[in-house]
């Protein structure tokens, strides 16, 4: 058994529509895979029915933009109702919030002399309803400004570069809170990645697993060294929590991550499916 517990079609900053993404998980040999769009359930049926037509499992996710003292700390939702409220109700306002940024983002690239329009941005986004920084990044690919998604970030759209804006995320707290509502699982995606250890340490994640039933933590992902896995997995072992691993595909958006470059322990999945319902 193999699975890919977190991936990005189209629908989100991926670059595979979501029934393409599916097809290339038969082809890699994946057993199961969760689509994980950022902020939106909306490619989840097309994932759903192309996998029933393939029989590949299709786990329904999605990952929230959030904050925690005003940093950025993405958590996976597996198996929640879309038509949970409240929970719908925020991830409005996160993308709401990706789109008030974008003229911010647009001026600062003006001013940095690496100019693009709010058009070429969006025929960048297509249908997406999360416009994300690595459409800004592809834009800017299209004028010529910067050779790829990773030259974007590392010179002007990062947490804290020269272009970037602050948006709408929502407490991680309560983010976890409305996926349990919702009916589903809570999973912090890539809780050490990019320097984010000082700002999630055992001391917190251990606070979210008491106070807030956090159910698990990705632990195997590619912004992960040997170290930083290890220690996490100890971790999860200590407080009971799920320890999952994906690759976090984004199709050509970025590299090192093919689909099932890391898996989840068919094990843990198990436990996962106790919880899952007709998910
Ligand atoms: P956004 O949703 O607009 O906040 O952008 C988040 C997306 O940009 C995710 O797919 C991240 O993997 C990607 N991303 C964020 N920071 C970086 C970075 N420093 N380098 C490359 N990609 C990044
Ligand atoms: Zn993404
Ligand atoms: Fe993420
Ligand atoms: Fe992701």
């Amino acid at each position: 058994m193999r699975i890919d517990l977190h991936t990005h079609s189209s629908v989100s900053d991926g670059t595979d529509a979501p029934a393409e993404l599916v097809r290339k998980a038969v082809a890699v040999g994946l057993d199961v895979v969760a689509l994980t769009d950022h902020d939106t359930f909306d490619g989840l049926d097309e994932a759903v029915a192309e996998g029933e037509r393939l029989g590949l499992h299709v786990v329904r996710g999605m990952e929230l933009s959030c904050s925690r003292h005003g940093n950025s700390v993405h958590v996976l939702a597996y198996g929640a109702d879309p038509a949970s409220p409240e929970l719908a109700a925020e991830m409005a306002r996160v993308r709401d919030g990706r789109l008030g940024r974008l003229a911010g983002v647009l001026r600062k690239l003006a001013v940095l002399g690496v100019p693009v329009s709010e058009a070429e941005v969006m025929a960048q986004v297509g249908d997406s309803p999360s416009v994300g920084r690595p459409h800004i990044a592809d834009a800017l690919i299209k004028a010529g400004h910067v050779r790829d998604r990773q030259e974007a970030f590392d010179r002007f759209l990062a947490d804290g570069g020269p272009a970037h804006v602050h948006r709408y995320t929502i407490e991680v707290d309560r983010a976890i809170d409305l996926m349990h509502e919702a009916g589903g699982l809570a999973v912090i995606a890539h809780p050490w990645g990019r320097g984010r250890e000082r700002l999630l340490p055992p001391s917190v994640l251990e606070a979210l697993a008491r106070d807030h039933g956090l159910d698990g933590i990705e632990v195997d992902h590619q912004d992960h060294d040997p170290d930083s896995r290890r220690r996490l997995r100890a971790l999860a072992d200590r407080l009971g929590l799920l320890a999952t691993g994906s690759s976090d595909y984004h199709g050509t958006g970025k590299l090192d991550h093919d689909l099932g470059c890391n898996t989840t322990d068919p094990q843990v999945f198990t436990n996962m499916q106790r919880y899952l319902g007709g998910y």
